[in-house]
């Protein structure tokens, strides 16, 4: 998919593309920002603008140069068969592990067979290990001729700082929520309002969407509830740790995923944006989950004064852990403490 057909990042994109352009691309770029933004697609359609048989050039355009998308190394490249655009990827167990490097390396030593350029996308650059960094390392400082090396991750803070420093860091934020609807259309078989329902709560990631998507949101609803009324009346500890495995366990025998609880948690703060609202005599028609209105109001005074504002930021605080990679037992057992 060229630049053009990528929803959002506009800002990225058009860096890229104006340094393609004027052929200064840095031959080690590191792609930081939330899982399920759209790094990966924009790291593809780099490679893609690289290599392209008919690329579009438009100078003074915010994208300079794009790729056409049709032809026949671009069709290649989207389909991660082109034999100059090498993919590496995590294992199974979430890691990429130095032999893998070494033999990207030791193809990379070679001019490009068909393309213009060969480019190494590394995916969730964060799982390389430690010793696969390090073997990285003198190729990110003296690139092979010819190669680009474009890496992404939502933790940049997990790479050796060596490696970090050698890479042109560029960020990706979140999309908007109509960003994410748009591609869950276009790209997902969503109708129109399937993408909106899950678009609202997926923080801006199409990634975060689609997982939503596959889950019942309405017993992560339920699940958030079960969360505050656990809470409100002072649980003892023993009951805080049983609603934590609630959340982090759910109905069936296996564990959510960190995107499920994510989902939970935001609702969570939702509900108690809601519970802030009635305690102080808002309108009902302001509150964001009206489906759960009664359900709020019975324990809203169990939440009276700061508390509910506290609790807020407690979840702020433990989806913020979350999004950092801290476990999620961890964090929901904490937040159990905190609410
Ligand atoms: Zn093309």
């Amino acid at each position: 998919m060229p630049f053009h057909a990528i929803v959002g990042h506009r800002r990225q994109t058009a860096l890229v593309a104006r340094a393609l352009d004027r052929g200064t691309l840095p031959p080690t770029l590191l792609f930081a920002g939330p899982m399920g933004v759209g790094k990966w697609r924009v790291a593809v359609a780099t490679a893609q603008a690289l290599n392209c048989l008919e690329p579009q050039r438009s100078p003074g355009e915010p994208l300079a140069m794009d790729a056409c998308g049709t032809c026949r190394a671009c069709e290649r490249i989207a389909r991660g068969i082109h034999v100059d655009v090498i993919v590496v990827e995590p294992d199974e167990k979430a890691s990429i592990k130095i032999d893998v490097v070494r033999d990207v390396l030791s193809r990379t030593s070679y001019r490009p067979f068909e393309g213009k350029r060969r480019v190494v996308l590394v995916r969730d650059a964060d799982t390389l290990e430690p010793q696969a960094q390090n073997a990285l390392l003198k190729s990110l400082e003296e690139p092979p001729p010819a190669t680009v090396f474009i890496m992404t991750t939502a933790v940049p803070g997990a790479l050796l700082p060596t490696v970090r420093s050698r890479s042109m860091m560029l960020r990706f934020g979140r999309l908007t929520a109509d960003e994410v609807s748009a591609v869950l259309v276009r790209d997902h078989e969503h109708t129109e309002a399937e993408a909106r329902a899950v678009a609202a709560l997926a923080d801006g990631s199409v990634g975060q969407a689609l997982s939503l998507a596959s889950s019942d949101v309405a017993v992560l609803r339920e699940t958030a509830l079960l969360l505050l009324r656990q809470t409100a009346g002072r649980a003892d500890v023993q009951g805080r740790l049983q609603v934590a495995g609630a959340v982090t366990g759910g109905p069936s025998k296996k564990d959510r995923s960190r995107e499920e609880i994510a989902v939970v948690l935001r609702l969570t703060a939702s509900m108690l944006r809601d519970i802030e609202a009635i305690n102080s005599g808002a309108d009902p028609r302001v509150l964001a989950n009206p489906i759960v209105a009664a359900d709020l109001r019975a324990i809203a005074g169990d939440f009276a004064g700061d508390r509910a504002r506290e609790a807020f930021v407690a979840v702020d605080r433990a989806l913020f852990a979350l999004d950092r990679n801290a476990g999620p037992k961890v964090v929901t057992e904490w937040l159990s403490m905190q609410i």
